[in-house]
């Protein structure tokens, strides 16, 4: 039987296990910590559920429904009300209401009169600047606007990337946006384009968000039962060494103790900044030293539940994000309680608030208690809020997510390189294939194809 290890017990990591394991190939996972599911963290307490890393996955394809089936998830999941179509910006300290349908920048307050003129223009504007690897805000500012940039793109990019829009590359963040210019010509008339043709076909269906009821966790836990003792814990990987095939040497920071085992090929699906430190021979050798390059910023999440009644806002919506022009301190909110049921008890609220990134740096490295009174700050002017919260959790995340900046593209092109002169190492996890749960559990099924496809 062959042999792969798997190098990170993050929900890339795990997928690529699991369906190795499916295909009876005999895998060992090695995972740093002391637990699996990487950023996936779920936790509960008197009721309330606190998501510290993801709270959703945009569901489109079939094949990830599948995945979540096998695993005997098809009961547990759970959609976002379809009807909750509201979404609030920040503009002049209050929530604005604007809907999730293409387009509603036009009817919404969010942009003043000129802002729309600016953004009815966008058919005309000559496409410019394809060769390059541009700015998104360049990107944005060129095509629709600095009034669209500062209130519709900066705030949609402090929500999925917690990144700042002059550092990130409109080709490889917002891959969609980049080929609307360069297929159509023009963001609004592809767009329209687009919906009139768009089908639920083949892989693709309807998208939607979804969750499950005890959590986003309940999937990495659910993969974790299915490999059983395939799981090494608390096994910190350093040193991988080419011999007839790959060693891979590991520590382990709770015994002291060490060890070293030979595989038939190795999946990394560690952060980039891990990958990078790895030494590859018995010398200070690290090929890919490189992707050190890829910055992750640090990120708090606070998520705090309160008597409903101390709540003025109707919380009417999914959350609310803070464009970086407003000044406030955090970066959006996640109307946990309204998206999903089970996230409080009843006559209660649940709302998780993202603060820091790349836009604030140094705000995420508050204590937990001045993080807590500089969200509730910001949340007792946006929503009024009133009083302290009655449950409350906060999690730092030094390195939160990466940031696919400008030069990305040529970090991509290291990472097929390495690949391709170290054969049986496959390098996998959301620095490469997009940094959303769907996108990292494709990244998984996708790499495990490859490793068997390579193991003949
Ligand atoms: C706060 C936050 C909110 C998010 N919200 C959403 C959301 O709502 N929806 C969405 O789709 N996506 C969201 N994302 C993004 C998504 O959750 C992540 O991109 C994804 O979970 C990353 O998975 P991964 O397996 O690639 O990496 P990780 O989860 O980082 O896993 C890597 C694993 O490798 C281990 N490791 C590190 N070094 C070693 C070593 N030397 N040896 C062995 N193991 C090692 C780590 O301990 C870790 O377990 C969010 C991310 C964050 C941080």
């Amino acid at each position: 039987m062959k042999k792969v290890a798997i190098v990170g017990g993050g929900i890339t990591g795990l997928t690529a296990a699991h369906r190795l394991r499916q295909n009876h190939v005999e895998v060992t996972l090695f995972e740093s910590s002391s637990r699996v599911g990487g950023v996936v963290r779920t936790e509960t307490s008197n009721g309330f559920l606190a998501e510290t890393g993801p709270n959703s996955i945009w569901l489109k394809e079939k094949r990830i429904l599948s995945f979540f089936h096998e695993l005997g998830l098809e009961s547990e999941i759970i959609e976002a009300d379809p009807n909750i179509r509201k979404r609030f910006i920040v503009r002049e300290g209050r929530p604005v209401e604007i809907s999730s349908t293409p387009l509603s920048l036009l009817t919404t307050p969010i942009l003043s009169l000129s802002g729309k003129f600016r953004l009815l223009q966008e058919p005309f504007i000559k496409s410019g600047g394809l060769s390059q690897d541009e700015s998104l805000a360049n990107f944005v500012r060129r095509r629709i606007g600095k009034e669209a940039l500062d209130y519709a793109i900066d705030p949609i990019v402090s929500g999925i990337f917690a990144g700042d829009p002059e550092k990130l590359s409109a080709r490889f963040a917002f891959p969609t946006l980049w080929n609307l210019e360069k297929k159509f010509g023009s963001l609004v008339g592809g767009q329209l384009k687009r919906i009139k043709h768009s089908k639920s076909t083949g892989n693709r269906m309807k998208r939607r968000s979804v969750t499950f009821k005890k959590g986003i966790q309940s999937l990495t836990d659910a993969i974790r039962a299915s490999l059983g003792d395939s799981i090494r814990l608390n096994s910190d990987v350093n040193r991988l060494l080419s011999e007839s095939n790959w060693r891979v040497l590991w520590s382990n920071g709770k015994s002291g103790s060490c060890g070293s085992e030979k595989f038939d090929a190795l999946v990394l699906a560690l952060p980039a900044y891990k990958c990078s430190r790895l030494l590859f021979s018995d010398n200070a050798v690290q090929p890919l030293s490189f992707l050190k390059e890829i910055e992750y910023p640090p990120l708090a999440v606070q998520v705090m539940g309160f008597e409903r009644s101390k709540i003025k806002h109707p919380l009417d919506g999914m959350g609310m994000l803070v464009p970086a022009v407003e000044g406030l301190n955090i970066l959006g909110t996640f109307f946990s309680s309204t998206a999903f049921p089970g996230r409080s008890p009843a006559g209660h609220a649940t709302l998780t608030t993202f603060i820091g990134g790349a836009r604030n740096p140094n705000l995420g490295q508050n204590s937990s208690t001045q993080l807590q009174s500089l969200v509730l700050q910001d949340l007792e002017r946006l929503l009024g809020v009133g009083g302290e919260p009655v449950f409350s959790r906060s999690y730092l995340w030094n390195n939160s997510i990466p940031q696919y900046n400008i030069g990305y593209g040529k970090i991509l092109a290291k990472i097929s390189e390495f690949e391709s002169s170290n054969s049986g190492i496959f390098l996998s996890g959301n620095y490469r294939n997009g940094i959303a749960l769907r996108q990292c559990i494709n990244s998984g099924l996708d790499t495990a194809d490859k490793v068997m496809s390579y193991l003949g």
